[in-house]
């Protein structure tokens, strides 16, 4: 078992990429549960100003994964070893990629309308054997949430793909937990407009230099404000090693 890390009070599985995809795909086939949350340094700031999220995050999740440079960066900082980032969009495609070949349904939940169902289309062109049980979109009412819940649970899915944004997927998995039947819970943020195609991913290379944040920022200048998350985090983590 290896050290989890806690980092200003959230704690990281420091799993790897593979260790991870090989568990969550174990576990979905023997019918476990598993609520995960892909933590890049803007969750774990949220997490400092909210306290019920850190809560969530602390006792509610069975997996918190290190998303983004900044995790990883802080993980090792603060004396523990994490081997790699597991980001949150890679994790969503290795598992439908795994999913495709175990047969595993698959929902798509969250985005703009349409969005959902541009990223099944393009995931069943990727991966040809991936079985959609479903798709909704992430914009509804409190009325409406009974019947999202019935149509995730009619529809069979055995993973369930929140795509509503941080941490209001969370708190909408663990707000249902006890009702919703797929046994793999996971938010992914804006992960259904990289997969349709209306969001681009930073070339590998600026990935690899850790300056995916950068590419964000220039193509999607109206994230500044929530991208000062950053050199906030990177202060507190060097005032929590103090
Ligand atoms: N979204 C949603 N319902 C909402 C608010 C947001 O489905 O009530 C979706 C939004 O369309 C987008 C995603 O949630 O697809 C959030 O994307 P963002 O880039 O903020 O997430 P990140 O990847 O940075 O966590």
């Amino acid at each position: 078992m290896k050290e989890i890390a806690t980092i200003l009070g959230v704690p990281v599985n420091p799993y790897t990429m593979d260790e991870a995809v090989e568990k969550l795909t174990k576990d979905t086939l023997a019918k476990k549960t598993n609520f995960v949350v892909t933590a890049n340094a803007e969750i774990i700031m949220m997490a400092q100003q909210d306290a019920d999220y850190k809560k969530l995050l602390l006792e509610k999740t069975d997996m918190i994964l290190p998303d983004g440079a900044g995790t990883v960066w802080a993980g090792n900082y603060l004396g523990y070893t994490i081997p790699e980032r597991v980001a949150g969009y890679d994790l969503y495609l290795r598992l439908l990629e795994e999913a495709s070949k175990k047969e595993i349904p698959v929902f798509f939940f969250g985005g703009k309308p349409g969005i959902a169902e541009e990223a099944a289309a393009e995931g069943k062109r990727r991966w040809p054997g991936l079985k959609v049980a479903g798709c909704r979109n992430g914009y509804f009412s409190a009325e409406e949430e009974p019947d999202i819940i019935e149509e995730i649970n009619r529809s069979g899915a055995a993973m369930l793909f929140a795509a509503l944004g941080a941490p209001k997927q969370e708190k909408w998995l663990c707000k249902y937990s006890d009702l919703l039947k797929p046994c793999l819970r996971m938010g992914i943020g804006g992960s259904f407009d990289v997969l349709a195609g209306k969001v681009q991913r930073a070339p590998k290379w600026m990935q690899d230099a850790k300056l995916e944040w950068f590419y964000r920022l220039v193509k999607q200048p109206s994230r500044f404000g929530r991208m000062l998350a950053l050199p906030k985090f990177v202060m507190a983590v060097r005032k929590e090693k103090k």
